[in-house]
């Protein structure tokens, strides 16, 4: 038996085979070949063009037994790009020109052509870049041999990985996931958040010792302790096996909790609701009893696509969140798409401080069409439920009144077009910026509601990137700086007309529910398997001193 040390991101227990995920190569490196290898190099390329149009082929067959014929569509004409002569030549030229490897010149080739496309005026054109950047990365890896099998995986699995990101953890098929364990990663990251979201155990930081560990190895998981044994000898596997047992009753007495109000022993009532990045979360906050979603990550929507998601697939999505909430408010969170949750197909600029930079609600402004094609598929689906809107990142009043100026604009385009909307959408905020937090007696006027952050107000107040696992010590979540901060924010939003909830981690922070009742929030947004725990916290706290 091996047992390794991490650290502890989302508790729970997980007993199961690893699965190791290779993760792909972000840069492809120039290599040089000799004169003689020139053909062998343009064989190559033939070969991995035959594998790839036989992967796309596969696809397009599962495609259209899944998602029927015209989605699966794609990869028919991915297989025909495939055998584009102007793509294919280019290819050729680089590796004889620059005396280069195929993946090489198959990723200069690719890019200079989706560069192309996406400055063209056309709209579908644009679209194709993402078509082309799709058959090269299909390409080099067949050159490169990498392949992501998770979806060939047979059952469930320990996912172990050097790190994820979030648009590699979205695409992961969550039924398959007992839990994560990955070598480096923050306990703040999104991937851990979206664990916690899951309510699947998840160990970071594990180290170095995770690349002995084979595909297949049996293990158990200790998100409590953040330990990792691996090939557990039979006492540990027994004693673990029980407290995975304790752990399901505990689940199962938190289920007498359903239908229950979160209200403390002297009679003081808080709304928990639950945060959610798809619509595929929806049963999850249904069974967890949630009083409504406090914070849909819209941004994880755009993950899922190798391009813009176009206002009917939205609408679609936030449709199907609010009508399955029947009535319960749904609060979704325009794209935060900026940091650490970086998006191929928006080819933004690299940053020296992506954290500070074009992110939220800043990049909404830069990129008007895409921020008016997300409000048009919210208004259009606050036909369905208790739509309330919010915007992140904010820092200014300008701000509010720039968001509130796409929100007329938009209302006025669909009431021409006859759409049916609800023009009483709560508008809110995040105060996720220290600036916000002090000048929220200004903005408490201008909004609905707040939603506290308090991940990123957590970073902005400490000056600590959520991101960086070498500066954790100075992570202090419980910091008085941000107590303070959230205790103004309740103050003031409450005397300025706005309700207060907080959708950031330290909602869920137990030792602190007594604390944020006794400032009088209004609500605590959490992931659903958090929910009722909250609850339990709740009832048995006495909020008067
Ligand atoms: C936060 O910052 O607290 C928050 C809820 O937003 P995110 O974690 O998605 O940045
Ligand atoms: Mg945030």
């Amino acid at each position: 038996m091996q047992v390794i040390q991490g650290k502890s991101a989302s508790k729970g227990l997980a007993i199961g085979k690893i699965y190791c995920y290779k993760k792909k190569q972000e840069m492809v490196e120039r290599r040089y070949i000799k004169d003689n290898e020139i053909d062998s190099e343009i064989e190559r390329l033939n070969e991995a063009v035959k594998q790839a149009k036989e992967h796309l082929a596969q696809l397009y067959q599962k495609a259209v037994k899944e998602v029927g014929e015209k989605d699966a569509q794609v990869f028919e004409i991915h297989k025909m790009m495939m055998d584009d002569e102007d793509f294919l030549d280019s290819i050729i030229a680089i590796i004889k020109k620059e005396r280069v490897a195929a993946e090489y010149a198959v990723s200069v080739a690719g890019e200079q052509m989706a560069k192309s496309f996406a400055e063209m005026n056309d709209e579908y054109m644009q679209g194709r870049a993402a078509d082309v950047r799709d058959i090269s990365d299909r390409l080099i890896d067949c050159l490169t041999g990498y392949s992501d099998d998770t979806d060939n995986q047979v059952g469930q699995f320990i996912l172990i990985a050097e790190d994820l990101n979030p648009s590699e953890t979205i695409k992961l098929d969550k039924t398959k996931l007992l839990a994560f364990v990955t070598a480096k990663g923050s306990v703040s990251s999104h991937t851990a958040i979206l664990a916690r979201n899951l309510g699947i155990p998840a160990i970071v930081q594990a180290g170095d010792d995770l690349d002995k560990i084979n595909d297949g190895q049996m293990a158990i998981v200790d998100g409590y302790k953040g330990n990792i044994y691996v090939d557990p000898d039979d006492v540990t596997l027994t004693t673990m096996q029980k407290k995975k047992n304790d752990e399901d009753t505990v689940k199962e007495l938190l289920i007498q909790l359903k239908g229950k109000d979160n209200v403390s022993l002297d009679g003081h009532r808080v709304d928990i609701f639950a945060n959610i990045g798809s619509p595929g979360e929806l049963d999850l906050v249904i069974n967890s009893d949630a009083g409504g979603v406090g914070l849909f990550r819209s941004e994880f929507l755009y993950f899922e696509t190798n391009t813009y998601p176009d206002e009917e697939m939205q609408f679609k999505a936030y449709k199907t969140v609010l009508e399955g909430l029947k009535g319960k408010k749904v609060v979704i969170r325009t794209m935060d798409i900026g940091a650490d949750k970086q998006v191929d197909y928006f080819n933004l600029d690299k940053e020296e401080n992506p954290a500070l930079g074009l992110r939220g609600v800043r990049l909404s402004f830069e990129r008007p069409e895409v921020f008016t094609t997300q409000l048009r598929a919210l208004y259009r689906a606050s036909a369905f439920g208790n739509l309330a809107i919010m915007f992140p990142m904010v820092a200014s009043v300008w701000e509010v009144h720039e968001a509130k100026k796409f929100i007329k604009d938009v209302q006025s385009e669909l009431k021409k077009e006859g759409h049916k909307f609800d023009e009483e959408v709560e508008v809110g905020i995040m105060i996720e910026t220290p600036a916000a937090a002090i000048i929220c007696d200004i903005l408490a006027q201008e909004v609905d509601f707040f939603s506290i952050g308090t991940n990123d107000l957590t970073q902005y107040t400490l000056a600590v990137d959520r991101q960086n696992q070498k500066i954790e010590r100075y992570v202090d979540t419980h910091h008085r700086a941000v107590l303070r901060l959230i205790r103004e924010v309740v103050e003031k939003g409450h005397k300025y007309g706005a309700w207060v909830g907080i959708c950031g981690e330290l909602a869920g922070d137990l030792s602190l529910t007594q604390e944020f009742l006794r400032m009088g929030v209004d609500e605590l947004s959490v992931s659903p398997a958090k929910v009722l725990e909250l609850r339990r916290e709740v009832r048995m706290t006495r909020v008067t001193k």
